[in-house]
């Protein structure tokens, strides 16, 4: 027996969604009747979104109920990676504790697909993906979270290959790496050691690239290589990639004819503090964007964060002028699976919010009024009142 969730808005017309087994069997108009007998909610207009994905992001770094966590002004990542120690070792709650708050602020906001790095090295040993695994279980039925083992401090130091073996053994599911050439000091000996843990334990890779112009250029061009060499395409991604913004026109182009070939998406969390990828020229040359939050809540690294995707949609819209309501609807392209209709087959993985439609949703932020994952009622505003 199906159930059905009557009266939802899409596009500014009103349809049923039947749901059987966690996905999506029917649509039909609003003025079709549905068979007696079936299960039902009333959606009362409201418009359906489909769930977001956020590509990138930290539960572990997250300052939640800490209160007021002041940061010094800093100029330089390698002062950060120090900070980061010194303010995480003076936070009273746990790892668990704060992670769970924020995972839950993030379904809550309608995410349902998260990619999550995890700090592994030395000092903090294996202490936050074990929290981070516990959430990953605990919010089985809840939301698809990866988690990818990242050497924040760096990779060839302290001894953190070790430990990456050891979270890959443990939970992790990929392998993170960060500024080969900027913080480990040598790019190919960082790159080879994270494509030799990819080996190793069949893991994907995700790494973490903040160094700037010409030696962002060629850590690019050196995973593009590596990738073709270990048969990885598909299954390498790049976060950040500042350096696209620095490079010329013809340089990025012939960067991304490389990550169209390997299918290399660039996980982008819009910053407005540092030059970041074309996204729209990334995208008009074929290669694969994804939005993530990387702050889902304050953290050491900026007082801003914030775990909705569907303000970091926004923000990007903003930023490229996307005001035309077909340019707005094309944002969210980059925070989930288009289209926004619902595909007859797939999980039903949707919300509910107050809006006319998902152009004016972008611009307005409206709270998520019900959330469902695989057709269950699972976060919103309105899940008690179900
Ligand atoms: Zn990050």
């Amino acid at each position: 027996m199906k159930t059905w969730l009557c009266n939802a808005s899409i596009d500014s017309r009103q349809y049923h969604i039947g749901m059987e087994e966690g996905r999506i069997v029917s649509v039909l108009p609003s003025s079709v009747s549905i068979p007696a007998g079936d299960s039902r909610e009333d959606a009362q207009g409201m418009l359906l979104l489909p769930t977001f994905a956020d590509y990138h992001t930290h539960l572990d770094k997250s300052f939640v109920g800490e209160g007021w966590v002041s940061r010094p002004k800093l100029n330089h990542i390698m002062e950060m990676l120090q900070v980061e120690k010194e303010l995480q070792a003076g936070l009273r709650t746990s790892v668990l504790e704060r992670a769970g708050k924020t995972l839950e602020a993030i379904v809550q906001g309608g995410t349902s697909r998260l990619r999550v790095h995890v700090d592994v090295d030395p000092t903090v040993g294996l202490k936050h993906l074990e929290a981070v695994v516990e959430l990953k279980e605990r919010y089985s039925n809840k939301i698809h979270l990866e988690i990818v083992a990242f050497p924040q401090q760096g990779l060839m130091k302290l001894d953190s290959v070790r430990w990456m073996k050891e979270a890959l053994r443990n939970g992790a599911e990929m392998v993170g790496g960060v500024d080969p050439a900027g913080i480990d000091g040598d790019m190919e000996a960082s790159l080879n050691a994270v494509f030799e843990l990819s080996a190793e334990f069949d893991a994907a890779i995700d790494l973490h690239l903040h160094d700037p112009d010409q030696i962002g250029k060629a850590t690019i061009l050196k995973m593009i290589e590596l990738t073709e060499q270990a048969g990885l395409g598909g299954r390498v991604a790049i976060s950040h990639a500042y350096c696209l913004g620095e490079l010329s026109r013809g340089e990025v182009e012939e960067i991304a004819g490389g990550l169209v070939a390997m299918d290399i998406p660039i996980i982008s969390s819009v910053p407005i503090d540092t030059p970041m990828p074309p996204i729209a020229r990334l995208t008009e040359l074929g290669v694969k964007v994804h939005l993530g939050t990387d702050h889902p809540n304050a953290d050491s690294w900026t007082p801003f964060g914030s775990c909705d995707m569907l303000e970091k949609a926004r923000r990007l819209a903003e930023k490229y002028m996307w005001f035309d309501d077909h340019s707005m609807r094309e944002a969210y392209s980059y925070i989930g699976n288009p289209p926004l209709l619902p595909i007859i087959g797939s999980p039903a993985n949707f919300m509910l919010v107050q809006a006319t439609n998902a152009a004016h949703a972008l611009a307005s932020l409206p709270v998520r009024e019900k959330v469902y994952y695989q057709g269950v009622l699972i976060a919103g505003r309105m899940q008690k009142e179900a």
